[in-house]
């Protein structure tokens, strides 16, 4: 995968916690909730979460009904999304057998925090390539699958392309600015 490839998916990665309804964001709906863990661990984290979030308070073991999934699966995505902060847990001791307990909550006002500094990265993302975009000129063979060239590395390939071999044309990259340019306006617009 090129570069700009790359970008995409990563974008678009991030793109899905920052979509329209966070915009007008006043409170974590469940919807929200379920996007972000969705982000952090797929279908399983939003069953983990969900569950959680229902029963304010739980250990492990008292997800398993509510989510169907397996323990180990269950404690992986707790650890998962602990590491993300958006659940919380407190550690106690079991009296008769000794070992640990672990009490598990969703920590709501970290969601919030988790979607803003996403819309901090993504805004260092796109600004990065808005520079990028606006700081070079670009070769293209206009083969799909071929990758787009900077006049630099095009200069020493004599505007050939390494892949194909057909000529290099200048490329016109004003779309892709245009659009860089609108969703950091979009994304600094917007609340948070
Ligand atoms: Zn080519």
């Amino acid at each position: 995968m090129d570069a700009l490839g790359q970008f995409n998916e990563h974008l678009s990665l991030s793109l899905a916690v920052y979509e329209k309804d966070f915009e007008s964001l006043t409170a974590i709906t469940d919807d929200i909730l379920s996007k972000v863990a969705n982000v952090i661990g797929g279908e399983d984290a939003v069953k983990v979460v969900m569950a959680l979030k229902e029963l304010k308070e739980a250990t492990d073991d008292q997800l398993l009904p509510k989510t169907e999934m397996k323990l180990n699966d269950i404690r992986k995505m707790l650890f998962k999304l602990y590491n993300h902060s958006i659940v919380q847990c407190d550690v106690s001791r079991d009296k008769d057998t000794g070992w640990f307990i672990f009490r598990w909550r969703v920590q709501l006002d970290q969601v919030e925090w988790f979607i803003n500094d996403q819309k901090r990265r993504i805004l260092k993302i796109l600004k990065t390539r808005l520079a990028y975009e606006e700081n070079h000129e670009f070769y293209y063979c206009n083969t799909p699958g071929c990758s787009r060239i900077t006049f630099e590395d095009a200069m020493e390939l004599v505007f050939r392309c390494p892949i194909c071999g057909k000529a290099l044309q200048h490329y016109d990259n004003n779309a892709m600015v245009k659009v860089l340019a609108d969703k950091i306006e979009q994304l600094e617009g917007g609340k948070g």
